[in-house]
């Protein structure tokens, strides 16, 4: 039990705590000892966005670099190198660059016209586009991505070899805005009550070590999309909620809550990625049921 109760209702709060552990809305007993506290790594697909005046992907950037909760906040952006509104533009290549130069951690998500799914790709075209992917970002960052995130979540373990041949560690994540645009559809009216029924089940492999520490704090992997206008307008108050549930659900934060250094954030993500097609781990959303239908 760990909220307060009131002496008036102690006596109810201790049938209700005895009868399921529960008592106005406590959530999970103590970890002791401790687990290293968390540090959200924010990343953000499917970006950038070549879409002007307005651009979302600017928007996110100046919310990372400024807002009430930390300043100057690196993330990890899945980009879509040849996207035809996107990246594969020159206001999308410039924003690319933007993102590096100001400390940001590039990887890899797509690197055709649209956002194609890796499986239905073939084993020709996916190797290619990897290649292609690999070369577009090398060259604007200097080096060769170590990163991949599916499109749509939807991996084998072919493609998951195909990935490794690369050199592409792949990367899922914990937490989802579920914010993809879908149909049209790209707002939400659920952002707070979905981070934490997203933080409430992960918190027993926090709270049992079972999720790895880097640098002294467990990473916690935060997708959004940094095309999505509503995402982008509303980044400053999903930093106050991922903080809020945190707190509410007794799970201690970092000092910094957000990784403000490359490097560091590349250690974070490369600690959290899939090594293999067996036991996959929850996806976001209905994408768990949804590739189960085509298994
Ligand atoms: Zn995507």
């Amino acid at each position: 039990m760990s909220t307060y109760c009131s002496w008036r209702h102690t006596f109810f709060c201790l049938l209700v705590f005895l009868a399921s552990g529960f008592c106005n809305g406590a959530t999970a007993d103590t970890c002791t000892p401790g687990p290293a506290p968390i540090r959200f790594l924010l990343s953000f697909d499917d970006g950038p966005s070549a879409v002007d005046p307005n651009n979302p992907t600017e928007k996110v950037l100046q919310t990372l670099q400024s807002n009430p909760y930390q300043t100057g906040i690196k993330a990890l952006f899945f980009a879509q190198t040849r996207a035809v509104n996107g990246g594969g533009t020159e206001f999308g290549r410039a924003l690319l660059k933007r993102e590096v130069e100001a400390g940001h951690l590039l990887a890899f998500h797509t690197a055709t016209p649209r956002h194609s799914n890796h499986r239905y790709l073939g084993e020709e075209k996916l190797a290619s586009s990897l290649d292609l992917g690999i070369a577009d970002l090398s060259s604007i960052t200097g080096v060769p991505p170590k990163l991949v995130r599916p499109p749509f979540w939807n991996y084998d373990a072919h493609t998951l070899d195909l990935y490794h041949s690369r050199g592409l560690q792949m990367l899922l994540t914990d937490l989802s805005a579920n914010d993809g645009i879908i149909y049209g559809i790209n707002f939400s009216l659920t952002k707070r009550r979905n981070m934490r029924k997203l933080l409430l089940a992960l918190r027993p492999r926090w709270c049992q070590n079972d999720m790895p520490a880097v640098d002294g704090v467990t990473p916690i992997v935060v997708t959004f999309h940094d095309i999505n206008p509503y995402t982008a307008r509303h980044l400053e108050e999903y930093l106050e909620i991922l903080l809020d549930v945190a707190r509410e659900l007794e799970i201690p934060v970092a000092e910094k809550p957000f990784y403000d250094n490359r490097d560091e954030l590349e250690r974070a993500a490369l600690a959290r990625v899939v090594k293999d097609a067996s036991n996959p781990p929850e996806l976001p959303g209905i994408w768990n049921w949804f590739w189960s239908l085509f298994h």
